[in-house]
């Protein structure tokens, strides 16, 4: 019998990544390529130069089309497990669409294409591969039975959370959309029609705008690591911020760890009294989840999609 591969897709609002693993996927990707997602020339077109990268990246390969078993995709935004459809999220192009079905349209003849939210898919590749083997090593708990939660605080602010080795999905998809619960009562609006959420306080440009003159994160952490007031008083608010968002997410899952991602999770400074100050907060005494840093590599995403069509 020929071998078999696995595609996984991470599409994102400005870049896709596509990469092939051979069918266990937990050796990693044997090879990837990047596009930028131009959402901005519609949904087709995102549709038509993603097939042509698949097709690509298989010839590059010299892999023929049969030897695909299915392709994993991590969308940006809420999707419906059963009908594999994009219910929100912040790229409206996708929103509503069968990506699966429409993707498969492409394609000499169809293979099983498998949909999750993109956060969905970080939290489950560091789970089994990542954060969850750290975990398993330090306090001797197995995968099976871990329950965690991974935020990715990038652009946005999303979530998955993982128990026992699955992602809950929930009745829609919508299980791990914690950027959209709110944090502070009647505060900034959301693209999502509310008050306050708390992806309006946990995402990288929220941490920027709290400076209050034009600045990268990665620079404010710079400047707060060598001292400045200012730097420190807007870092010390994000994590007071952050502080309560996991307490909440600890007070409603109990779980074992967070394992935080996105461009802010780089930064060491972020972590400083984190899970101190978690800790003195929560609600039932014994809960202590540990808060890492990502373990996968920056690749987590396309990994964790792949992961979806696993058993
Ligand atoms: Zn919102």
């Amino acid at each position: 019998m020929a071998d078999q591969y696995i595609l996984g897709l991470d599409i994102g609002g400005t870049k896709i990544e596509a990469a092939l693993f051979t069918a266990d996927v937990t050796t990693g990707p044997i090879s990837s390529k990047r596009i930028a997602t131009e959402r901005e020339r519609g949904y087709q077109n995102v549709l038509e130069r993603l097939s042509q990268l698949i097709i690509e990246l298989l010839a590059e390969n010299s892999i023929a089309w049969p030897s695909l078993k299915a392709i994993g995709v991590g969308l940006p935004g809420t999707v419906d497990p059963q009908k594999q459809v994009m219910l929100n999220g912040n790229s409206q192009i996708f929103i509503g669409k069968s990506f699966a079905k429409d993707l498969n349209q492409y394609f000499e003849s169809p293979v099983e294409i498998l949909c999750n939210n993109d956060a969905s898919c970080f939290a489950l590749a560091e789970a089994k591969l990542g954060a969850g083997l750290k975990y398993r090593e330090q306090f001797g708990i197995p995968l099976s039975q871990q329950i965690s939660i991974g935020i990715i605080l990038g652009t946005g602010c999303g979530g998955g959370i993982i128990s026992n080795g699955k992602i809950l999905n929930g009745q829609n998809g919508g299980g791990g959309e914690i950027g959209h619960s709110t944090l502070i009562s009647n505060g900034h609006s959301c693209y999502c029609g509310r008050k306050g959420c708390a992806e309006q306080y946990l995402c990288g440009p929220a941490l920027e705008r709290s400076y209050g003159e034009k600045i990268a994160a990665r620079e404010l952490f710079e400047r707060a690591g060598a001292g400045e007031q200012k730097a420190i008083d807007c870092l010390q608010s994000y994590q007071k911020n952050l502080i309560e968002f996991l307490t909440n997410l600890t007070s409603i899952f109990d779980p074992h760890f967070f394992v935080l991602g996105g461009g802010l999770s780089k930064q060491a400074l972020l972590y400083q009294s984190l899970e101190k100050g978690l800790h003195a907060q929560t609600f039932v005494p014994q809960s202590n989840p540990v808060v890492y840093q990502h373990k996968v590599s920056d690749s987590a995403g396309v990994i964790g999609a792949a992961l979806l069509t696993l058993p």
